[in-house]
């Protein structure tokens, strides 16, 4: 088998830009962070697999073209403050700490996020702070944020997170449908008005808590 670094470029190549991730600071990002360290050591032959993987507490690490089609969406040029909810392994937020000044990163599960932690330090990363918590309703007394990132299925925007974005912010979260497919979507506030996209179709645990299910 070719060795993790050959993986994880051609990782890039085939499952990012060939399928439309063309924001090179992402590519970078991407091509930068090792995903073997943020996987059970059982999976790590593994980490470049084109899907998610699992991790401790019945949680997943996400598939490597969703946390890049995140990243791409949120339009991050280096001096953001991101929020992030749903820490899991501390891939992503390790990928967006290569993109932002500074990531918060919330995470109901204790021992995910002592993981992430311990992974993040490994690799000498100093601006991802961890909370661990319900991040449904965001961090109010720390907001505004410029882009807050959800890796978890809400069943509609949380207005919390919304109300958190600052003038121009990005808020990407996967919203569930009537059908067995969530809908990543992108918002964007400007003033009052919130405007939508959707990004592309995915799936994803949960979000549990006050905002969530
Ligand atoms: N981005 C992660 C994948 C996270 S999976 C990675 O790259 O590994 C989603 C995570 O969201 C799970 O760990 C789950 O425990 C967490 N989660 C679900 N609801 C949450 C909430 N209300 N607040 C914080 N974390 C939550």
């Amino acid at each position: 088998m070719a060795d993790l670094a050959t993986l994880r470029a051609r990782m890039v190549e085939r499952q990012l830009r060939r399928r439309g991730i063309e924001d090179e600071r992402v590519l970078a990002a991407m091509a930068a962070v090792p995903r073997e360290a943020f996987v059970p050591a059982r999976q790590r032959h593994r980490a470049y697999a084109d899907s998610a993987l699992p991790i401790d507490a019945a949680q997943t690490i996400s598939q490597p073209w969703i946390v890049a089609a995140i990243c791409q969406a949120l339009e991050l040029r280096g001096g953001e403050r991101v929020l992030e909810v749903g820490t899991g392994s501390g891939y992503s937020a390790c990928v967006l700490s290569l993109l932002a000044a500074e990531v918060v990163s919330v995470e109901r599960h204790q021992s995910l996020a002592l993981q992430a932690r311990e992974a993040l330090s490994s690799l000498a990363v100093t601006n991802v702070e961890l909370i661990v918590g319900d991040g449904s309703h965001g961090l109010p007394g720390r907001a505004p944020f410029e882009a807050i990132a959800v890796h978890a299925t809400a069943p509609a925007p949380p207005p919390a997170l919304v109300a958190q974005l600052d003038e121009g912010g990005r808020l990407v979260v996967p919203i569930a449908t009537a059908e067995d497919t969530d809908l990543l979507t992108l918002l964007r506030r400007h003033g009052t008005d919130v405007e939508s996209e959707t990004i592309a179709p995915c799936r994803f645990v949960p979000l549990l808590g006050d905002q969530g299910f």
